[in-house]
C-alpha cells in the first residue's frame, strides 16, 4: 500500500490536517490506535478565532459558545483587565465548544481515511521513500509521517524536550450559574489558584465550564473540601453563583517543547511537539496554527518540484518552535506573577492590571495575539 502523508493520531488536528490536506488533493491515511468510540467527557475547549476558521474551512459545523467579554480580576485587589471584542474590532473573543462534540464531528468529516485501532510500530527510512509496519503487519510505503498523536507521542520521543512540572493539577467540572453569563468569561488569580469560568453548551443546554489550576499542596488531603470552602468565596468575586453540575475531572499540569519538530521523516505537531499550561485556553489554538503552517509546506512543495521538502520541512519546524516558545515563557511568566507573595509585587501588580486595562492599544495587541495570526 502506499500513501504520500501517513497521520500518526485521530485527534482534532490529526483529522484537521487530512481534511486541509484533502481539500487541495493531497490524499492520507490517520491511523487511530483506540477503537472509534468517543468518550463522553466533561471536558470543553476554547478556540480563538484563527482556529474556528481553520474549522469552517473545512466544513465543521458545531455549537459553539461565544465569549464577546472577558474579565480578569486578581482575588486579594483592585486589579482587573476587561477585554471586550466590541472594543478591537472582533466578532467574537473566543468559541467554546464541547470536547466529545468536536472531536465527533471532524472525525465524521475525515471518516474515509481513519484507521481504527493501528498504529506505527516501526519505520524503515528508505531515502525518501519509508515503510512503515502497523501494529496490524499492514506496511505503507510513505514520503512523510504527521506525529499528532498528543503528548505522550512515541514518535516524538526521540527528539529531546525541555519540560516543566508546574506542581499544580487543574480540576474541571460543569456548572450551572444563578444569572446568565451574557457571553461573558472570568478568570480569577488567587491564593487558591487560577480559576476561569466560561459559559458553554452540552447537548443543547448551557453550562459554565470551570477549569481551576491549583497548587499540589493545597488539595494533598483531596479536593473536595478545597471546592466547598473556596467556590463561592470565588464566585463572589464575579458576582454571580455556581452550582456543580457533572463530576470533577482532574488533571496533572505540566508543559514541553521538544528542541525540533523534525526527525525525518517523522514531523510533530500538536501535543506531540508542545503543551501548555491550560491559564490562556492555547494549547489546541497554538497546534492549529502548526497543522495550518505545515499544511501550506506540503501544499507548496506539492506544486513545486524546486523546492526542497526537507528544507521546507526545517522552516516549519524553527519557525514553529520559536513561536510556541515564545507563548510557553509568556504563559510561565503570569503563573510567577501570580504565585508571588511579596505585598509589594502584589501592589505593583495590581497596579499593573489596571494601568494595563487603561490602554486600548495594550489591550488589543494583547487579544490579537492570542488570536491566531490572521483576523
Ligand atoms: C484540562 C484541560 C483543558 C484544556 N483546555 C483547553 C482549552 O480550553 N483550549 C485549548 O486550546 N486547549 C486546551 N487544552 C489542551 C488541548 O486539549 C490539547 O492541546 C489538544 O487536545 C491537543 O490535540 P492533539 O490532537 O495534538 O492531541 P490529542 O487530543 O491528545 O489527540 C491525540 C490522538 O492520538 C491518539 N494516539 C495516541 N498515541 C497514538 C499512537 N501511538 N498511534 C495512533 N494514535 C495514537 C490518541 O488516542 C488521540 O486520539 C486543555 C487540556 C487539558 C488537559
Amino acid at each position: 500500500m502506499q500513501q504520500p502523508i501517513v497521520i500518526s493520531g485521530a485527534g482534532i488536528l490529526g483529522c484537521y490536517i487530512s481534511c486541509a490536506l484533502s481539500l487541495q488533493g493531497i490524499d492520507s491515511i490517520v491511523l487511530e490506535k483506540k477503537d472509534d468510540e468517543v468518550e463522553d467527557s466533561i471536558r470543553t475547549i476554547t478556540l480563538n478565532p484563527f482556529s474556528k476558521n481553520l474549522l469552517d474551512k473545512i466544513g465543521i459545523e458545531n455549537d459553539y459558545s461565544m465569549i464577546d467579554k472577558m474579565e480578569v480580576k486578581d482575588f486579594d485587589g483592585t486589579g482587573k483587565i476587561v477585554f471586550k471584542s466590541s472594543e478591537i474590532g472582533m466578532d467574537h473573543l473566543a468559541y467554546v465548544s464541547d470536547f466529545s462534540t468536536l472531536l465527533m464531528a471532524i472525525r465524521k468529516k475525515a471518516s474515509e481515511k481513519i484507521l481504527y485501532k493501528e498504529e506505527i510500530i516501526d519505520i524503515d527510512n528508505k531515502g525518501d521513500l519509508n515503510e512503515v509496519t502497523l501494529s496490524s503487519g499492514k506496511v505503507i510505503t510513505t514520503n512523510l509521517i504527521i506525529s499528532s498523536d498528543g503528548k505522550n507521542s512515541k514518535l516524538a520521543n526521540k527528539i529531546p524536550k525541555s519540560d516543566k512540572d508546574y506542581f499544580q493539577t487543574a480540576l474541571t467540572f460543569l456548572a450551572s450559574a444563578e444569572k446568565d453569563m451574557n457571553m461573558s468569561a472570568f478568570q480569577i488569580f488567587s491564593d487558591n489558584g487560577i480559576c476561569a469560568f466560561m459559559p458553554t453548551r452540552k447537548k443543547g443546554e448551557d453550562f459554565v465550564t470551570v477549569v481551576w489550576s491549583i497548587s499540589d499542596d493545597l488539595i494533598e488531603n483531596g479536593y473536595e473540601d478545597f471546592i466547598e470552602e473556596n467556590l463561592e468565596k470565588i464566585s463572589r468575586k464575579i458576582g454571580n453563583s455556581f452550582q456543580i453540575r457533572s463530576k470533577v475531572q482532574s488533571f496533572k499540569l505540566s508543559s514541553h517543547n521538544r528542541s525540533s519538530y523534525i526527525d525525518f521523516p517523522v514531523v510533530l505537531v500538536g501535543d506531540s511537539a508542545h503543551s501548555i499550561h491550560p491559564l490562556a485556553g492555547q494549547g489546541i489554538n497554538l497546534g492549529f496554527e502548526d497543522a495550518n503552517s505545515l499544511v501550506k509546506k506540503i501544499i507548496k512543495t506539492n506544486d513545486s518540484d524546486t523546492i526542497n521538502f526537507k528544507e521546507s520541512l526545517n522552516v516549519y519546524s524553527n519557525e514553529r518552535r520559536l513561536q510556541n516558545e515564545i507563548m510557553l515563557k509568556t504563559m510561565d511568566g503570569f503563573v510567577a506573577l501570580f504565585n508571588e507573595r511579596n505585598p509589594y509585587i502584589r501592589f505593583l501588580r495590581n497596579f499593573g492590571l489596571n494601568a494595563f486595562n487603561q490602554s486600548k492599544f495594550l489591550k488589543s495587541f494583547f487579544v490579537k495575539a492570542a488570536s491566531g495570526p490572521i483576523k
